[in-house]
C-alpha cells in the first residue's frame, strides 16, 4: 500500500494554508511543500522588540470587511482596530490636508467595463480631454495616476480599465473603503492557519524548493531540494500555489519549477499576460514622533500632522507614507511602487533607508541631519530580489479578461492552481483574494477525488542526497 499523499500542496502562503486546511477537513491527506523556512509567503509580520509593535514586511491592511479574514478573526475573537486619521498631501511644496478625493473618485467612476478594455493611462487622456488644461482637474489626473500606481503597484500603461473596474465593483461589496489591522498584525492570521495545521496534523516540510513536476493524469511526481538533499512525493494531485512571479521565472532560475510535459499553451500565455507588481516599502522607528508638530512654520490655530494616517506626495521615491494611526506609536512606512520601486530594488538596505530620510526631508521640510538624529531603526523586504516571490503582487493587463480563470484552471484533474493571481472574484492582490482562490481549489481537489478518498497516511519522501 502507498505512503503517498492524496494531495501535494506547493506553498504555504495563505492560498496554500486554506486549501491544505480544507482538504484535511474534507478528510484528505495533504503534504505541504514550502520553500522559506517560515509560512505564510507575502504575509511577514515582524515584533518590534524596543515598541512592541507588529511591523508588516508584506501584507499589512484587512481591505473592508472581506468574509474569508474576519471569518477566520471573529471565530477567535481577535482585536482589530480600523486605521483611522487625516491624510495629508504634498503639492508644490506645501503640506495640506487633502481635498482631492472626491475629484479622483469622479474620474475613476467613469471608467466603463462594458466598453472595449484600454489601459488606465489611455483612459485618462480620453475621459478627460474636454478639461485639458483646467489646473484642478489636471491635478486630479496626477492623483489618480499616482493611485492606480500606488495601490496597485501596476504601470499605468499597462493595466486594464476592465480589470479595474472588475477591482472596484468587488471592493465595494466588502467596504473596502474602510481599512483594519488585527491585533499583533497579519501575525494573528498566521497563528490561526499554524493552529489549523497542527489541528489536522497536516505536515509542512520547509526550507523545501520544488524544482521539477513530472506528471500525466492521476499521478504527478514533484521533485525538490530540501534540508536533506533532493527528494522526490508522488501524489495523484498537486496544488501549486507559488506566485506568478515565480511561474514567470525562467528555468534556470533558482525558485522556478519545470513542468514535464510542459503546461499547455492556454495556461502558459495566462502565465505571460498576468503582470506582477513591483513595491518596496519601508517602516522606519524614529525616537519620537516628530510629525505631530508639523507642519513648521503654520499659521496659529492651524492643523497639525498628530493626527496623520496617510501622507500623498508625487515624489519620485516614496511617493506615500502612513503611521500606525489611531496608534501614537513613533514608526512612519515608506510606499514605493512601480518605477520608483525598480529604482530600489537589488540596492542595499542602506541606499533604501538614505533614500527614505531624504525623501521625508523633502516631503515634510525636516533637514536629513535632524531626520538621522531621531532615526533608529529601519524594517524592509526586497519581494522583487526574493526568488520565491520575484515581485509583490499581480494586476491584469489591457484585454485579460478571464486571464485568472484561465490562471486557476487545474489541469487534467491533476495539476490545481490557487494564489491571489488566480481568483476570479476581483481581488487579486491581496490577502482575501489568496483564500477565496484557496478555498475555490480545495473544493475542485475534492470534487475531482470524491469516490477516492483514501484514509490519512505519511508522505513518503526519498531523500536522495
Ligand atoms: C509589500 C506588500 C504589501 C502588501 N499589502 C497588502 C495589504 O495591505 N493587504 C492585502 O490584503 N494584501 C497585501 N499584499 C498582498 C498579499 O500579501 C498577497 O496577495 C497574499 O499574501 C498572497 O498569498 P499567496 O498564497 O497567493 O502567495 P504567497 O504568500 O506568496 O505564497 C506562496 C508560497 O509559495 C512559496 N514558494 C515559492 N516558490 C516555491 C517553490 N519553488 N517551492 C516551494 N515553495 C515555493 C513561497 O515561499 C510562498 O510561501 C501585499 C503584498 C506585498 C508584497
Amino acid at each position: 500500500m502507498s505512503n503517498d499523499p492524496d494531495v501535494i500542496v506547493i506553498g504555504a502562503g495563505a492560498a496554500g494554508l486554506t486549501a491544505s486546511t480544507e482538504l484535511a477537513r474534507a478528510g484528505l491527506a495533504v503534504t505541504i511543500l514550502e520553500a522559506r523556512e517560515r509560512i505564510g509567503g507575502r504575509i511577514f509580520t515582524l515584533l518590534d522588540a524596543e515598541c512592541h509593535v507588529p511591523v508588516e514586511m508584506g501584507a499589512e491592511f484587512i481591505h473592508g470587511k472581506p468574509p474569508e479574514i474576519w471569518h477566520l478573526l471573529d471565530r477567535r475573537k481577535i482585536p482589530t482596530t480600523e486605521v483611522d486619521g487625516n491624510n495629508w498631501c504634498v503639492k508644490d511644496g506645501q503640506l495640506s490636508t487633502c481635498n482631492f478625493f472626491s475629484e479622483v473618485d469622479r474620474i475613476l467612476k467613469r471608467m466603463d467595463g462594458r466598453k472595449q478594455d484600454q489601459s488606465f493611462l489611455d483612459f485618462l487622456e480620453d475621459c478627460c480631454r474636454k478639461s485639458n488644461g483646467r489646473h484642478r482637474q489636471e491635478e486630479a489626473k496626477k492623483w489618480a495616476l499616482g493611485y492606480v500606481s500606488g495601490f496597485n503597484a501596476a504601470d499605468p500603461a499597462l493595466v486594464g480599465v476592465h480589470w479595474l473596474v472588475k477591482g472596484m465593483r468587488a471592493e465595494e461589496k466588502i467596504q473596502g473603503d474602510r481599512a483594519f489591522r488585527a491585533q499583533h498584525g497579519y501575525a494573528d492570521l498566521i497563528d490561526i492557519f499554524q493552529q489549523e495545521l497542527n489541528d489536522s496534523a497536516v505536515p509542512v516540510q520547509k526550507g523545501t524548493v520544488v524544482e521539477s513536476i513530472q506528471w500525466l493524469r492521476g499521478r504527478a511526481e514533484v521533485s525538490a531540494r530540501g534540508p536533506q538533499g533532493v527528494m522526490t512525493l508522488s501524489a495523484p494531485r498537486v496544488l501549486i500555489t507559488v506566485p506568478l512571479g515565480v511561474l514567470q521565472a525562467r528555468a534556470d532560475e533558482n525558485g522556478a519549477i519545470r513542468f514535464s510535459p510542459a503546461l499547455p499553451s492556454e495556461k502558459l500565455e495566462a502565465i505571460g499576460n498576468v503582470m506582477m507588481g513591483k513595491v518596496i516599502r519601508v517602516t522606519l522607528r524614529f525616537r519620537e514622533r516628530f510629525w505631530e508638530d508639523l507642519p513648521r512654520f503654520q499659521k496659529t490655530n492651524s492643523k497639525t500632522m498628530r493626527g496623520m494616517s496617510f501622507l500623498f506626495s508625487h515624489d519620485d521615491w516614496f511617493p506615500t507614507w502612513w503611521t500606525r494611526a489611531p496608534e501614537k506609536v513613533p514608526f512612519l512606512t515608506g510606499w514605493a511602487p512601480f518605477h520608483c520601486a525598480e529604482r530600489l530594488s537589488g540596492q542595499t538596505k542602506s541606499f533604501v533607508i538614505e533614500t527614505a530620510l531624504q525623501t521625508l526631508h523633502r516631503l515634510l521640510g525636516v533637514s536629513v541631519q535632524e531626520l538621522e538624529t531621531l532615526f533608529e531603526h529601519a524594517y524592509c523586504h526586497d519581494w522583487q530580489t526574493d526568488p520565491f516571490s520575484r515581485a509583490a503582487y499581480s494586476y491584469g493587463k489591457v484585454g485579460g479578461d478571464g486571464m485568472e480563470e484561465v490562471l486557476g484552471k487545474p489541469v487534467e484533474e491533476t495539476l490545481f492552481f490557487a494564489g491571489e493571481a488566480t481568483d476570479t472574484g476581483g481581488h487579486n492582490g491581496t490577502v482575501h483574494g489568496a483564500i477565496a482562490s484557496g478555498k475555490r481549489a480545495a473544493a475542485e481537489i475534492s470534487h475531482a477525488a470524491a469516490g477516492k478518498t483514501k484514509g490519512r497516511k505519511p508522505a513518503r519522501i526519498r531523500a536522495s542526497a
